[in-house]
């Protein structure tokens, strides 16, 4: 049976997400934004938290920590990198690292730029990956330690992921996403059928995430920094990718 995926809004544009699986009753939640609304669907759904993986050290990711530490026994994983400004952890990992959940591999990816020390939980057996303020839908996090060529990198690794791979991103920033990317992509099809799709979401108070990899690889700007038409409208055709990404991640701190 595969694990069962519940995405969670939290604070005012946050998600968080819970990962069951049912043969064994074990549950993850990925990031902790705050924990009344976590606890409210650990409830609603009769689960014991077993298991807290935090991506990065940001208060609006591990705020939470504590409030569901109170009420569930749950092992907390995090970077070992982070391991001075997370909460106490009682698995570390890094890049590479692979464990086991509900029967399956989850691998870690480190994916700085966003701050040092980001990483990602990437399931290939069911096919998520939790991304959070890395790849995000139809965005990237702002890079507030990294740099640019760190950040390509990091989105490098999970362009390469399958392209079925659902991503499992931290933020409710889509709308405003989209409205940076047409300007970067405004000939895309694929986009403004996703802009089209996002504006219905919204207006129907829906989540635009998690979204897929394919999506992301067709109609995210800071994935396609190689792709001549972008390059074109940039006039940097022929440059390198890496200088692309950087100058569409400056356009979109300016925005
Ligand atoms: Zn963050």
């Amino acid at each position: 049976m595969p694990l069962e995926l519940v995405t969670i809004p939290a604070l005012s544009d946050n998600y968080t997400y819970l990962l069951h699986d049912a043969k064994s009753g074990a549950t993850a939640c990925i990031d902790v934004p705050e924990a009344d609304p976590i606890l409210a669907e650990l409830s609603k759904r009769g689960w014991s938290l077993t298991e807290i993986w935090l991506t990065h050290h940001h208060h609006d990711h591990i705020g939470g920590v504590d409030g569901l530490l109170a009420a569930h026994d749950a092992k907390v994983t995090g970077a070992t990198a982070d391991i001075h400004r997370l909460p106490p952890l009682n698995r570390e990992v890094a890049d590479g690292d692979v464990f086991m959940f509900g029967g399956e591999e989850v691998t870690v990816l480190d994916v700085s730029g966003h701050t040092n020390g980001h990483i990602a939980f990437s399931l290939p057996g069911s096919g998520y990956a939790f991304t959070a303020d890395s790849l995000m839908a139809l965005g990237c996090g702002r890079l507030f330690e990294g740099t640019a060529p760190q950040m390509w990198d990091s989105l490098q690794k999970l362009a390469a992921l399958d392209p079925d791979t659902v991503i499992c991103s931290g933020h409710e920033y889509t709308q405003a996403n989209a409205k940076f990317a047409i300007t970067i992509d405004p000939d895309n099809a694929d986009l403004k059928d996703r802009i089209a799709r996002i504006n219905s979401a919204r207006d129907r108070n829906e989540p635009t995430v998690p979204s897929t990899l394919a999506e992301e690889l067709a109609t995210n700007p800071f994935l396609r920094a190689a792709d001549p038409e972008i390059q074109a409208q940039l006039d940097m055709i022929g440059e390198d990718p890496v200088d692309v990404f950087a100058e569409i991640r400056t356009r979109k701190d300016h925005f």
